[in-house]
């Protein structure tokens, strides 16, 4: 990047992309957002907003590096995307309980607990009675868990459009209906050919989720190597006494809001670019989650959303600079956790295009592990 962006072009309005396009506009910058679908309709709709790195990445390593680090920012982002779009962004950090069923299971969470405890992170091992007391509706099978405070879970389709409506707050523009084709560079500027025409801009973030890959970059096929991965979820109508906070088991995991509505995701499934909900996907998350709470067989059935989440082959985003587009910036491919990972994307894709800063923990998610993209 020879001189600081002053128009920069976002493709894809889920979460990742109208996070970067909100953080480049309150810094100043003139920003235009193209999607073909309305805003948040890609994976982000059918999220279940969980933000709970210790349990998504429970190793150490970048994967665990990024989340944590973004689950630092969610406070501070949610409060400000709130006061700046003039919505309430439903947020909440009860913690997560995860349980075991088996020997298995629980020798697994004893070794996440010395985990988390070598790096400084408070969880409590529970034994069966204590974990019951902890969430009364746990079902009779239940033989230990491990609570994580730190834990949450955030509205992610409220999330985004707040995001949308605080960057248009900051002068963003959002382009619907509009399918970007091809993305090149010619005379110092680069060139976003849609299926309605073509416009131009200083820099673009690439930010189209699992569709990335049908993108032309720099005039060569589409190569982006991001892959949809399923994700089927469930929302259900709870009766009587709440659930607690996030519960977690080895098949699913169980979310209940503040209005009786609990969500049971999800998931996971190679099933191409089908976005179908199915029989056995309702069905599998449904038995996984009477399992571990027997109650819920009570529960009034909402219905089933479906996404397909941006994966790579080593499950790390790919978030950096184009090597054959210059002013192009990748942020995609967040694969299970793009909602928690949103803010922190953001701020990193900001900083290394609008400041040249490029923050040492983009070298493990680097475009360039994949070669020349
Ligand atoms: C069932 C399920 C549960 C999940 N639960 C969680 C969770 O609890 N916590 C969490 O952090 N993550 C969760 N995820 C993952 C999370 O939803 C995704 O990582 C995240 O939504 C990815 O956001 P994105 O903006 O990259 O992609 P998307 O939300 O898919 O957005 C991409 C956008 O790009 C647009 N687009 C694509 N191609 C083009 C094009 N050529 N031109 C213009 N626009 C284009 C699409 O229309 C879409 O709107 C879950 C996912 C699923 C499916």
């Amino acid at each position: 990047m020879t001189s600081r962006p002053s128009d920069i072009i976002v493709v894809g309005a889920g979460v990742v992309g109208c996070a970067v396009a909100y953080e480049l506009a309150r810094r100043g910058v003139s920003v235009e957002i193209i999607d073909d679908r309305p805003v948040g309709m890609g994976a982000t709709q059918a999220s279940a907003g969980v933000l709970a790195p210790y349990i998504e990445a429970p190793a150490d390593g970048p994967l665990l590096n990024l989340t944590a680090r973004s689950l630092d920012l969610f406070d501070d982002f949610v409060a400000r995307v709130s006061a700046e779009s003039g919505t309430l962004v439903p947020y909440r950090r009860t913690g997560t309980l995860d349980v075991a069923v088996d020997d298995a299971g629980l020798r697994a969470l004893r070794a996440q607990a010395e985990a988390l405890a070598r790096r400084g992170v408070p969880a409590l091992m529970l034994d069966a009675a204590a974990a019951r007391t902890e969430e009364p509706h746990l079902g009779d099978g239940i033989i230990g868990g491990l609570l994580i405070d730190a834990h949450g879970f955030v509205g992610a389709s409220d999330l985004t459009r707040a995001l949308v409506t605080a960057a248009r707050r900051h002068g963003a523009q959002l382009v619907e209906q509009s399918r970007v084709r091809r993305i090149t560079h010619l005379h110092d500027e680069l060139i976003v050919d849609t299926d309605r025409g073509s416009l131009t801009a200083d820099a673009a973030v690439l930010a189209a989720g699992s569709w990335c890959g049908e993108i032309e970059i720099g005039g060569l096929s589409p190569r982006v190597p991001v892959r949809p991965i399923r994700g089927q979820l469930l929302s259900i109508a709870w009766t009587g006494t709440p659930l607690r906070r996030v519960t977690w088991s080895h098949r699913c995991y169980v979310v209940p809001w503040d209005d009786g509505t609990v969500l049971v995701g999800a998931t996971v499934e190679d099933a191409g670019f089908d976005e179908r909900t199915t029989v056995a996907g309702v069905r599998d998350l449904l038995d996984a989650a009477c399992e571990i709470l027997p109650h819920a067989w009570t529960a009034g059935f909402r219905g089933a959303r479906v996404g397909l989440r941006p994966s790579t082959s080593d499950h790390l985003p790919i978030i950096g600079a184009s090597s054959i587009v210059p002013n192009l910036m990748y942020a995609t491919g967040h694969y299970r956790n793009g909602v928690l990972l949103a803010p922190l994307t953001a701020q990193l894709v900001a900083d290394a295009l609008l400041d040249g800063h490029v923050d040492p923990m983009l070298a493990a998610v680097s475009p360039s592990r994949f070669g020349e993209l």
